[in-house]
């Protein structure tokens, strides 16, 4: 891809640019500060540690999981959300087994795959039964559900702090306090709303936290999995015995130094930068719905990430419209990780759009680098394709 003809990004809600401060505090890690966060014999040792327990405070800050007495609730460094997911999930329910009768793990149909396949395997392994609870159109969760199903017993539930496809912002607060009242623990994947929206791990009794470099900014493999003290857990990969046994291999500094910066950033700048993409995000659906009649916007309107725009349009599959768009935009048509597949969306079907709403179904979305001029440039383009896919309908 030609520097010159790089298409307008769109597609935040997969990964994020870094900043380029990101960059700069993680650089010397690559070269003269290079040292293993395990060597406690010796200075290049020690300054890697120093890095990695700054990280740490930082993460900590931004996801408030400082404890009152002082320090703060243990966290482990994974290669990503994928991974933390994998740890909580796993680690928790083989670590769990409860006698004379099955673990019960509730989540919702529109989590990312990672919760989903990974509670679908313990199944398999007869280790859970799994308990999917109602969402409605907007994908907004069922509380009356969960509430009943709480009652009859959970032993944890699984659930996003925003979804990944729609946007739809779930009411982290009002659920941990409910899974807590009735001694269920609570797993949050907080993948695309830690650094976007305030998440305050402490205060809200959230048991297990994960979150993910490159959906705030940060680098691509290094992610982390908060964890409320005292909560145990089954290890998943076992080696050298690092972070207490949890997750053994050599810490991966640069990245980690990386999450940490990233964190900090967020912290600092996240209310600015989202009320910011709010708007872009705003006028861009605005300039489509005046020229795009059929265009109805998916999701919780008025609990939605500030960067997410998902729509249909619903006269136009959504091939047609990327055909039309040729390089000039990057969208996505489905999830960054499925969408190399034929299937719809499992988030979409979940939350009951109609044939040809799945059809025509785009996700765009925005973050703190879009400019002014992208938009307008990119809805141009937008509406460029649709009534190019119109004429096209029109002659077959
Ligand atoms: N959970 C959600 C909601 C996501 O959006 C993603 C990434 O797309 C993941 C988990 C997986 O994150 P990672 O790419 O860091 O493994």
């Amino acid at each position: 891809m030609s520097a010159k003809k790089r298409p307008i990004y769109l597609d935040y809600q997969a990964s994020t640019p870094m900043d380029p401060r990101v960059l700069d505090a993680m650089l010397p890690y690559f070269q003269e500060a290079f040292g293993n966060a395990s060597s406690a014999a010796h200075a290049y040792g020690h300054e890697a540690a120093d890095a990695v327990k700054q990280a740490a405070q930082e993460v900590a800050a931004l996801v408030q999981s400082g404890l009152p007495s002082g320090g703060s609730h243990p966290l482990i460094w994974t290669s990503g959300a994928t991974e933390s997911i994998n740890l909580a999930l796993q680690g928790y329910v083989r670590q769990h087994q409860p006698e004379g009768r099955r673990f019960r793990l509730a989540t919702l149909p529109l989590e990312h795959k990672a919760v989903l396949d990974t509670a679908k395997l313990l199944e398999r392994e007869g280790l859970l039964e799994l308990v999917l609870l109602d969402v409605n159109a907007q994908g907004q969760l069922d509380l009356a559900h969960l509430e009943r199903e709480l009652k009859q017993g959970l032993d944890l539930l699984a659930m996003m702090a925003a979804n990944n496809e729609i946007g739809t912002i779930y009411p982290v607060q009002t659920i941990a306090k409910l899974a807590q009242d009735h001694g269920c623990a609570f797993f949050c994947d907080g993948s695309q709303a830690v650094g976007k929206i305030p998440i305050e791990f402490e205060n809200w009794g959230i048991t297990l936290l994960a979150l993910t470099g490159h959906k705030m900014y940060g680098p691509k493999g290094c992610g982390a999995l908060v964890v409320r003290r005292g909560t145990r857990l089954k290890a998943q990969i076992y080696g050298g015995g690092h972070q207490h046994g949890l997750r053994s291999g050599t810490l991966n500094v640069p990245g980690i130094v990386g999450l940490g910066k990233a964190c900090a950033l967020r912290q600092a700048e996240m209310q600015r930068d989202e009320s910011h993409t709010a708007q872009l995000r705003d006028r861009l659906e605005a300039l489509l719905q005046a020229e795009i009649l059929d265009l109805v916007v998916n999701g919780d309107l008025a609990h939605r990430l500030a960067g997410n725009l998902h729509c249909s349009i619903l006269s136009v599959p959504n091939d047609l419209m990327v055909k039309y768009l040729g390089q000039q935009l990057a969208i996505s048509t489905g999830s960054a990780c499925t969408s190399g597949l034929e299937a719809s969306s499992h988030v979409l079907c979940a939350i009951g759009l109609s044939a040809d709403a799945l059809r025509g179904a785009l996700r765009l979305s925005l973050g703190k680098f879009t400019t002014e001029t992208e938009i307008e440039t990119a809805a141009e383009v937008l509406i460029g394709a649709y009534w190019q896919a119109q004429a096209h309908l029109q002659t077959d």
